[in-house]
């Protein structure tokens, strides 16, 4: 069973090639973005307390995302696996997560690599509401001083794989299924 963390700034490809892995390897795609937005949409109590937070770029509090991921990652679809997307994206969700998840915890994270001219070029041409300029400058902001310790964290404990998030689409989709499944230490 794979238990896995797809880790990488804003722009880097998580949730594109999250969603392309899981569906070619049967896994569980768990992202809190996606899960925040349908919130959002649908105009929940928890979507109308999120959505100031990511209007502005900021990280949604902890107990909120938190919210929406539990009984998910409880649930039996995970069967096969799942890969978290945007999830932890601090230490204090990671340590959420290693409570939750017990002696069963995750196994391989997946740190996508991009350089932040890149993501800039990127995020402008995606165009979702939140990727205008200073909100992008301001999720690159809390990506750095929040998120990206989660790295060293993660590297500490052997689970950290690091991969080059630009080249096309399959190219990083096929660096990424090597990391998650390839012979050199593959789940
Ligand atoms: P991106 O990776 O491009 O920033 P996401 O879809 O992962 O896009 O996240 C969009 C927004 O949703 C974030 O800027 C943040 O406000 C909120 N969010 C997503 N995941 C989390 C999380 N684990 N903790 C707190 N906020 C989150």
């Amino acid at each position: 069973m794979v238990r896995a963390v797809l880790l990488g700034p804003p722009g880097s490809g998580k949730g594109t090639q999250a969603a392309r892995v899981c569906k070619a390897r049967g896994l569980l795609h768990l992202s809190t973005g996606d899960l925040l937005r349908a919130a959002v949409k649908d105009q929940t109590a928890l979507g109308l307390k999120a959505k100031g937070f990511m209007d502005r770029g900021e990280l949604v509090p902890d107990e909120l995302v938190f919210a929406l991921l539990r009984e998910r990652l409880r649930s039996p679809a995970s069967g096969a696996g799942f890969l978290l997307d945007g999830f932890p994206r601090n230490v204090s969700q990671a340590g959420t997560l290693d409570a939750e998840l017990g002696a069963r915890g995750i196994a391989r994270v997946v740190h996508l690599k991009l350089d932040d001219e890149e993501i800039v070029r990127r995020l402008l041409g995606r165009g979702r509401p939140d990727d205008t300029e200073p909100v992008i400058r301001n999720r690159l902001k809390v990506y750095r001083a929040e998120t990206s310790p989660l790295i060293a964290f993660y590297d500490r404990r052997g689970l950290l794989v690091t991969i080059e998030a630009s080249g096309s689409v399959d190219e990083v989709a096929q660096r990424l299924d090597a990391a998650l499944f390839g012979r050199q230490g593959g789940l």
